[in-house]
C-alpha cells in the first residue's frame, strides 16, 4: 500500500540530524539539516517498500525555525486520515444548507442531517478526507473517551464500496476559527473575490502553516474541532495524541500541528 504512515524518530547529534522509522530502527538515514533527512529517508521508504508517498509522523515534534518556535505552547495538532473518501458522482446536492461557492467551493451555511454518500471509504485506514469533510472509524471514535465524544458531532455515512469499517463523518461542533498571524513571512491565501472567505492558508518554505489564537482554545479539553479551513478539524493536544497514535483504531491517521499565537497577533475574518 503506498501513502502508509509510519512513525518516525530523529535525534540530533552534534550539528547533524538522524532519522528514523521507530518500528524498524534500521531503517535511517543521516543528513546535515532535517529537511535533508526526512527526504532522503522518505527515498529509502521508496527504494526499500515501494511507498512513494510515504507520510512521516514524528514522535516528538520535529525542529521548528526560530520564528514559530515561540508559538508552540501548547502543544495542538490536528488529526486526518491519510487516505481519501471518494464521494459519489454526480456529487450530492443538498449536504450544506446554502450550498457551496461557486468560486472557491467552500461550504455555504452548516450541514445538513443528509447522509453523505461515497462510491470509496477505507477498508484498511481509520480515517479519510474529501473535499467537503473529514471521517472516522467507529474505532477511532473508540479510543476517544465520553467526554471528548461530548465535545464532537458526527453523522453516519454510507458507501458503495465494501469495507468492514464503519465511518463517520465530522459535523460538529467547532469552539474555534483559524486565524491569520499578523507579520507572517510567507504568503497568505488571498479572500474569495466572490463570497469575500479568508481561509487563512498560510504557506512558507513550501509548508501549509495554520493558527489559532490562545484565547480560544479552552485549557480543559483534549479534543475539540475548529473551523476556518477548507473543512472541519479534528485537534488533540499533543500529549492525548501520542497516547491513541500507534494503537488499533488510528490506522494511517496523521497529525499536523497548529501554532498558537497570542490575541494581540491574530488576524480574524471580518464577514462573519
Ligand atoms: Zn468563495
Amino acid at each position: 500500500m503506498e501513502g502508509k504512515v509510519y512513525l518516525t524518530s530523529w535525534r540530533k547529534s552534534g550539528s547533524r540530524f538522524k532519522l528514523w522509522l521507530t518500528e524498524k530502527p534500521e531503517c535511517s538515514i543521516t543528513a546535515d539539516s532535517f529537511e535533508g533527512a526526512k527526504e532522503s529517508l522518505w527515498e529509502l521508504i521508496c527504494l526499500k517498500y515501494g511507498d512513494g508517498e510515504a507520510v512521516l509522523e514524528f514522535d516528538v515534534p520535529p525542529p521548528e525555525s526560530e520564528l514559530l518556535a515561540q508559538y508552540s505552547e501548547p502543544e495542538i495538532v490536528s488529526i486526518s486520515g491519510n487516505d481519501s473518501a471518494e464521494p459519489i458522482r454526480p456529487l450530492q446536492e443538498g449536504l450544506f444548507e446554502k450550498g457551496h461557492c461557486p468560486v472557491c467551493r467552500r461550504q455555504w451555511g452548516g450541514r445538513t442531517k443528509m447522509v453523505a454518500e461515497f462510491q470509496y471509504l477505507p477498508t484498511v485506514s481509520d480515517g479519510a478526507v474529501s473535499s467537503d469533510g473529514m471521517y472516522f472509524s467507529s474505532d477511532f471514535l473508540d479510543l476517544l473517551t465520553p467526554v471528548e465524544l461530548d465535545n464532537l458531532a458526527f453523522q453516519p455515512v454510507k458507501t458503495l464500496n465494501k469495507t468492514k469499517k464503519v465511518f463517520y463523518e465530522l459535523v460538529g461542533k467547532p469552539i474555534a476559527r483559524y486565524v491569520g498571524l499578523t507579520g507572517f513571512p510567507g504568503k497568505r491565501g488571498e479572500p474569495c473575490h466572490h463570497c469575500g472567505y479568508a481561509g487563512f492558508t498560510n504557506l512558507y518554505k513550501n509548508k501549509l502553516f495554520c493558527f489559532l489564537a490562545k484565547s480560544d482554545i479552552n485549557s480543559n479539553l483534549t479534543c475539540f474541532v475548529v473551523t476556518g479551513g477548507l473543512r472541519l478539524n479534528l485537534c488533540m493536544t499533543g500529549e492525548r495524541w501520542r497516547q491513541i497514535r500507534g494503537k488499533r483504531g488510528a490506522k494511517n491517521c496523521v497529525s499536523s500541528q497548529i501554532y498558537i499565537i497570542p490575541e494581540s497577533e491574530a488576524i480574524r475574518m471580518t464577514n462573519s
